[in-house]
């Protein structure tokens, strides 16, 4: 596990990675935000990246956001981070995911939506949601089929207490960096396609990581997930 200055030098890297794909796209470097993908670390750490100027805070299991939720709360002022969900929300973990998050990146179906939808109409508010998409085609990963993503979006927009501002993927996992392409350009033109049919802006496309970032900014990611790159390497499951 790195040390807190090592947390600090990996963030600046990152954010240098990205300002530097930015450039090679002839995009603006603050056309793209990192969102830290801060699944296993601990509060204390996520704190010292929060501290350095990390703002995006991205958990994948509720029992985590819970878990860390009153340190992260007390280590780190509260107005400087927000929290995303970025991983497979069950429904019957709605309730309790929207004591922490801003953002839902991962829905993947019209029934969590409608879930997400109720609950907001009880706490009369809001909530901005990406609709994930499974762009690499591999059945192990979440989010709707591309041929639907068009569909799910315009019911997503229909419905009042959710604001859709995007699209979010996994990419393809391969060292072919022109299919890993091809997966994320997917995504950007599918973005195009659905802001058109619902007639309003869709500005977020939640693509790239620690791996593969470069390709996701080139194919016009606006917010890259970044884990690995900050954190060093996760404890892999036995
Ligand atoms: C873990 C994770 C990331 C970050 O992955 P790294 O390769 O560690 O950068 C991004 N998105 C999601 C949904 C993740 O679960």
């Amino acid at each position: 596990m790195p040390a807190d200055a090592d947390i600090r030098a990996n963030l600046a890297a990152v954010r240098a990675r990205v300002d530097a794909a930015c450039a090679a796209a002839g995009r603006a470097p603050d056309e793209v935000e990192v969102l830290l993908a801060t699944k296993t670390q601990p509060a204390g750490r996520i704190a010292v990246a929060v501290a350095a100027g990390a703002r995006l805070i991205g958990e994948n299991r509720v029992q985590e956001l819970a878990a860390k939720d009153a340190e992260l709360t007390a280590t780190a002022a509260p107005a400087s981070f927000e929290r995303h969900f970025i991983g497979h929300l069950q429904s019957n973990k709605v309730n309790q995911v929207l004591r922490y998050v801003a953002c839902v990146q991962s829905v993947d179906s019209v029934e969590l939506a409608e879930r997400l939808q109720r609950r907001l109409e009880v706490l009369d508010r809001t909530l901005e949601v990406l609709v994930q998409v499974n762009t690499s085609g591999e059945a192990s990963k979440s989010g709707v089929a591309p041929d639907e993503a068009v569909a799910v979006v315009k019911e997503v927009a229909a419905l009042d207490r959710l604001r859709v501002r995007g699209l979010m993927t996994v990419g393809l996992q391969s060292p072919d960096e022109a299919a890993v392409r091809a997966s994320y350009r997917g995504l950007r033109v599918l973005r195009d396609r659905a802001a058109d049919v619902i007639g309003a802006g869709l500005p977020v496309l939640s693509m790239g990581m620690s791996g593969d970032l470069e390709a996701a900014v080139a194919e016009g990611a606006t917010l890259v997930r970044i884990g690995s790159a900050v954190f060093g390497a996760r404890p892999r499951p036995a």
